[in-house]
């Protein structure tokens, strides 16, 4: 039995999908600068879970959305003399080349944001008509106080919520309402629509993205966990009313952070470890067992050093499966089993690792493995030898 930690419940809760196929959504990259290793983090995670729902004989249907309506694309097109798109699909198709790059094939649907303007755009007069959104000054929000369970994915009282400071405009009704639609005069880049020209407001696009992809209901959400409030509270809210589902999440799954110095990185802080750099210097497998040494939900604090300290283990790992034979022997068989079932219980990659290089361990010292065996595991972690 899969269990993996559910945000929603803060339960590690029995996986228990309905069909064969797992569809995924995934928080994808506001395409105006490269990839950063927590964007890394976040995509090598998913891509572990896909490679070992395969291994335990289950499809997998990943959706990545492509925020390329944003003020920071803007601002970037702008820097640089150069139409918004022009800008979204470099970057975007970098975050592709990354993709590869990092040797991740589960993700097999891009969707950009832009090519959604029109269903946003019916979404949120559906919103409208059914008076759950109301306009103020132009702009558009959602009013979560006809939402009775807005709140519940982050944990926040009808308080708590009041604290935030977010989306601010005129008339809005409520601190907590989420923008839907911004038609402020301020962007470069502005899109036609019943409620004036403007932008989709963020939330929003993702919650488009989804549904006409994926329909009333989707097993697994996945992103950083920062994400939580107002990003994805706000985005079930929406699910929820444009879906007419109760929970059409099964699992709220959320990656830590990757720190630098115990601080986000960023570009201002020049703390930024970019993904390509660290493929180019240690290759996808030195950076894949360095980041699931730590158990994804944590926080990790970066650390090149122990990039390059995997070669040890990654040495290990080409050695034995130079030994491999035709057989697995009874011991080795039940290692196999330990390592699968670690990563059954909420994605356990660092006890997973510790068990392959015990397995890697005896190999070297006598005891044998079929090289199918070998492979399989190889093919979960995403190591190529
Ligand atoms: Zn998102």
């Amino acid at each position: 039995m899969i269990t993996l930690f559910n945000s929603f419940s803060s339960n590690k809760d029995n996986f228990e999908p309905t069909e064969k196929t797992i569809k995924i959504f995934i928080c994808g990259p506001t395409v105006y600068d490269f990839t950063h290793v927590g964007h890394a983090r976040i995509f090598l995670t998913y891509d572990l879970l896909c490679r070992h729902l395969n291994e335990r004989g289950y499809d997998t249907d990943v959706l990545v959305n492509m925020t390329d309506i944003n003020q920071n694309v803007f601002n970037k097109a702008k820097s640089e003399s150069q139409n918004y798109h022009t800008i979204a699909m470099f970057y975007a198709n970098k975050f592709a080349e990354d993709l590869v790059m990092l040797n991740v094939k589960s993700v097999n649907r891009l969707a950009y944001v832009s090519d959604y303007v029109h269903y946003i755009e019916n979404h949120i007069s559906k919103l409208l008509d059914d008076n759950v959104a109301y306009y103020a000054n132009g702009n558009v929000y959602l009013d979560t106080s006809k939402v009775k369970t807005y709140g519940v994915l982050s944990k926040q009282s009808h308080d708590q919520l009041q604290l935030h400071r977010l989306d601010i405009g005129p008339n809005k009704k409520r601190q907590e309402d989420i923008m839907l639609w911004n038609c402020s005069e301020n962007f470069d880049f502005t899109w036609p629509s019943k409620f004036g020209e403007g932008i989709p407001w963020w939330h929003m696009q993702d919650t488009t993205v989804a549904l006409e992809n994926f329909g009333t209901s989707y097993d697994i959400h996945g992103g950083a966990r920062e994400l939580l409030y107002p990003h994805h509270e706000s985005h079930l809210a929406q699910y929820e009313l444009l879906s007419g589902s109760k929970n059409p999440v099964k699992v709220w799954m959320h990656v830590g952070l990757v720190l630098s110095g115990g601080e986000k990185m960023s570009k201002s802080l020049g703390n930024v470890m970019w993904s390509q750099e660290l493929v180019k210097k240690y290759g996808q497998n030195l950076l894949r067992l360095y980041l699931f040494s730590k158990h994804y939900r944590e926080d990790m604090n970066f650390d090149e050093k122990q990039i390059a300290e995997k070669k040890l283990l990654m040495e290990k790992i080409r050695v034995a499966d130079l030994k491999t034979t035709e057989k697995t022997d009874g011991e080795i068989f039940k290692l196999v089993e330990n390592f699968l079932a670690a990563l059954d219980d909420d994605l356990n990659s660092p006890r997973a690792l510790e068990i392959f290089e015990n397995i890697c361990s005896k190999i070297i010292s006598g005891n044998s493995i079929s090289s199918q065996d070998f492979e399989r595991i190889c093919r979960v972690l995403g190591i190529k030898i």
